[in-house]
């Protein structure tokens, strides 16, 4: 298969990088080495996937176009440390897929199919615990990942991804970089698993706090958090010198780890 021939799924999340920069760009900054096993969602034509599997010490690539699988096998034939799952990467079992490998520091790199950037980050916080993820994804999405409290782009991602990782924007990547050329600029953005993790009690616990708290942006934490005992949610707001009439859009990470932590006592 050509990839000029190639017909384009808008519907898959399909721009691929067709400047080799910003390939090399992105395989600076995820600083992957013969240590790394490095997982890729959506490999497309391979572009990104050639330099990863030239540094890594494996890679193993999800991909749901099974039109892709005949041509990217062929092109990583002579390849010794690659596998393909041509699959939905949704719907995987991660853990399972990574059973029968063995390696020190597992990283994700990709760039990402937008129509699930939300659901495919919050599937890797859940199920793969990486060192390191380096992710293109669209500009608007990456500011939000860094956002802080009070802002419009802050929401329970970006709470979930700052409980565990550091996060930075790397670059920006113009749309022109992209074929097809999509409506948005986007950002490579890079998440480093955090080396003192915050101390959370019941992590499930607190993920549905967080969850429950931004359920309606515009109500209150008394109106979102109503089964809760809310007497003892606001003894720690007022601490932090906000009470029950705060939105959840106002409240730090720091803050929710202690209110969640102190519902466990
Ligand atoms: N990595 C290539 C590049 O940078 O040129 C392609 C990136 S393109 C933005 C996203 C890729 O993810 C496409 O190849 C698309 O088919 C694939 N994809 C979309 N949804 C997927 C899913 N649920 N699971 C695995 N791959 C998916």
């Amino acid at each position: 298969m050509e990839m000029q021939d190639f017909s384009f799924r808008k519907s898959l999340g399909q721009n691929f990088i067709r400047d080799a920069s910003i390939v090399d760009k992105i395989c600076r900054v995820s600083e992957v080495d013969k240590d790394c096993f490095v997982i890729e969602i959506g490999p497309g034509a391979g572009s990104l996937t050639s330099k990863l599997v030239e540094r890594a010490g494996h890679v193993l690539a999800y991909e749901i176009d099974t039109r892709l699988e005949e041509y990217l096998k062929d092109k990583f034939k002579s390849a010794t440390n690659i596998d393909f799952i041509f699959d939905d990467f949704m719907k995987r079992d991660i853990a399972q897929d990574l059973k029968n490998y063995s390696f020190d520091k597992l990283y994700v790199v990709a760039n990402l199919p937008y129509y699930i950037t939300t659901p495919i980050l919050e599937k890797l916080i859940a199920e793969v615990d990486a060192e390191k993820l380096v992710l293109m994804v669209q500009k608007e999405v990456a500011d939000r990942f860094s956002a802080k409290p009070g802002t419009k782009e802050y929401n329970s991602l970006t709470i979930f991804l700052n409980v565990h990782y550091r996060t930075k924007l790397e670059f920006v990547v113009n749309r022109n970089c992209f074929v097809p050329k999509p409506h948005v600029d986007s950002a490579v953005v890079s998440f480093k698993k955090l080396e003192k993790p915050y101390e959370i009690l019941h992590r499930a616990s607190f993920f549905q706090l967080v969850r429950d708290s931004f359920q309606f942006k515009r109500k209150t934490l008394r109106n979102n958090l109503k089964g809760y005992p809310l007497e003892k949610i606001e003894k720690v707001l007022i601490e932090y010198g906000h009470d029950l009439s705060v939105r959840a859009e106002n409240i730090s990470v720091e803050e929710f780890i202690a209110i969640s932590n102190d519902l466990e006592k």
